[in-house]
């Protein structure tokens, strides 16, 4: 009521002070404002090929891209989409588009064909950067939507088809560098949209700006005590997807701000990993869960000498304990840490610091909340925020949260409030050390090895089927991938559509990690008044294995 008093708010911040952080830079210039200091240490490593580029070439190529870029036609606000493996080209495209005022949009190559699709249409995407053996999958849909396509290893392997629309990477790269025109960027503008299904619904484009950018790489590398690397000196381990943005920012853009050689592996092959981080002494790995359990099970880590990591940190999906014990039963020289982040927070909030001595923390523990970001624990019920030690749902604050959602402004005001609060649908909470706890997901997302399923997404596909009435997608624990998505399936009438139909039927039109795992058939998916599905009741039936397939 009107009378009753203001209720006590519990804001949570990190033990570090604060930082100047530079906003109004443009996120290449804030990238390469230290420049000077590292010009020909190593900048980009090929792991696949041994080949480096150092911080001038990077520097140089990116203006060149830029140039390059304009002479195609690209101007500033349009978007590019990388589909793309993990390689060198892929950090140049990304700033070379900041470069130009352009816009990335990063996916996933192994997206089927509708997958890409849909995203280059749903951002207006004007330049597909690809390489050859992706080009079937988009051939099509380019040319439908007059969208140019550059294929960065056309000489290589394959010819490009003899079609005016795909030329080859050399032609931004060639450029010259003085014909980057100048652009004028403000700190709200656009570089990044990656994709993000959120707290619920479809996959979206989540807006982030040179500003958010800026300041999250800021918050782990900057000033003193930084959270994660030190300045010139660290070899930072790429294994993880560059298309996904916890690599993007955490480990290619934090790298370059502060001088470190980034390793790019195009694909996560144990063997070649372990001789990698011995070879070029990597100091700072940064792996999923699921890479991790990898790594400690395999006989093969014990022949390779590992010691050169200084920090092994995971994250985009909860590490059990037994694995972090393990984790340091092999590597005792090495500090682990968990991470917690969200695409929509551009990513990382919750971090362990790491500096020359690392704040102490629990087993299961993510770190504590990054400096120049608030976090409050929120009620689910009532929306109240709560004191140390109570559970309920993460929420942060910052210039570090995203713009909003393309397009969806419906979407963007449920996630982030009125007071500017982005509201993570995860649900943790803060000890008194200050350090934070994930114990579980409000959301109706779906992780699969830190990839994101979106069970709106597959629910879509699976009611489109004539012989499918309704469906309902959740998680299913699994002990190798986190979760796998399964679904409950009501048949239409009459219908005996079988589980490998529906299968099939799935996998056909999604990437692999959306495959449905299993399909139980239910008469009715049980549903809230509102027409919400009551997720938890279908998971809660799978842990107790009360459903008969
Ligand atoms: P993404 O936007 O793909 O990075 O996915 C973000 C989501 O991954 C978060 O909202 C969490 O649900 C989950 N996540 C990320 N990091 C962790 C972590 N350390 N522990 C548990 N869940 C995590």
């Amino acid at each position: 009521s009107p009378s009753s008093p203001p209720q006590q708010q519990f804001i949570f911040r990190s033990k570090l002070p604060d930082i100047e952080i530079p906003t109004h830079l443009p996120l290449h210039s804030y990238c390469f404002q230290n420049l000077s200091q590292f010009h020909n240490r190593p900048c980009l490593i090929n792991g696949d090929t041994g080949e480096f580029l150092t911080y001038s070439d990077v520097h140089l190529t990116v203006r060149k891209i830029a140039a390059g870029l304009n002479t195609i036609g690209i101007n500033q606000g349009d978007v590019i989409m990388l589909v793309l493996r993990n390689s060198p080209q892929f950090a140049l495209t990304f700033l070379g588009a900041s470069f130009r005022g352009a816009v990335i949009t990063t996916a996933n190559p192994f997206y089927t064909s509708s997958e890409l699709s849909k995203q280059a249409t749903a951002t207006k995407t004007k330049l597909i950067v690809t390489q050859s053996a992706y080009l079937n999958k988009i051939n099509d849909f380019a040319k439908f939507n007059n969208i140019k396509i550059v294929c960065i290893d056309s000489d290589s392997s394959s010819p490009l088809p003899s079609s005016e629309e795909v030329v080859d990477f050399s032609v931004l790269t060639n450029a010259d560098e003085n014909d980057a025109p100048e652009v004028k960027l403000t700190p709200n503008d656009i570089v990044a949209l990656p994709f993000s299904s959120g707290t619920s619904g479809l996959p979206k484009g989540v807006m982030l700006t040179h500003e958010n950018l800026v300041t999250t790489i800021s918050q782990l590398v900057d000033g003193e005590n930084p959270h994660q690397y030190t300045n010139g000196e660290d070899v930072l381990l790429c294994v993880l997807p560059m298309f996904h943005i916890y690599a993007l920012n955490s480990i290619l853009l934090c790298g370059i701000r502060c001088g470190a050689a980034v390793l790019i592996l195009e694909k996560f092959e144990i063997k070649t990993l372990l001789e990698l981080i011995e070879k070029y002494k990597v100091t700072v790995a940064s792996f999923v869960p699921p890479i991790v359990l990898a790594l400690v099970k395999s006989g093969e880590s014990n022949k390779y000498d590992l010691s050169s990591i200084r920090a092994m940190i995971t994250g985009a999906a909860p590490m059990g304990m037994e694995l972090e014990e393990a984790v340091k039963d092999r590597l005792p020289q090495t500090v682990l840490g968990q991470g917690y982040g969200m695409t929509e927070a551009g990513p990382l909030s919750i971090s362990l610091a790491f500096a020359k001595e690392p704040f102490k923390t629990k087993p299961g523990a993510c770190g504590t909340v990054v400096r120049n970001a608030e976090m409050k624990i929120v009620d689910t019920e009532t929306g109240a925020s709560l004191p140390r030690n109570k559970a309920g749902e993460i929420c942060i604050r910052g210039t570090k949260v995203m713009k909003g959602y393309l397009n969806d402004p419906e979407a963007t005001k449920r996630t982030i409030d009125k007071e500017g609060w982005l509201h993570t649908g995860d649900i943790g909470l803060i000890d008194d050390d200050d350090e934070v706890f994930i114990v579980d997901r409000l959301k109706e997302l779906i992780k699969y090895k830190g990839y994101q399923v979106a069970p709106a997404e597959l629910e879509a596909l699976l009611i489109s089927h004539p012989n499918i009435s309704d469906a309902a997608v959740v998680p299913l624990k699994d002990d190798v991938a986190g979760e796998l998505p399964v679904a409950f399936v009501v048949r239409s009438n009459g219908s005996k559509i079988s589980e490998d139909e529906i299968k099939q039927y799935i996998s056909q039109q999604v990437v692999f990690y959306k495959r449905i795992n299993r399909v139980y058939f239910i008469d009715t998916i049980p549903k809230a008044a509102s027409g919400k599905i009551l997720r938890k009741q279908l998971t809660a039936r799978l842990n107790e294995g009360l459903v008969v397939a």
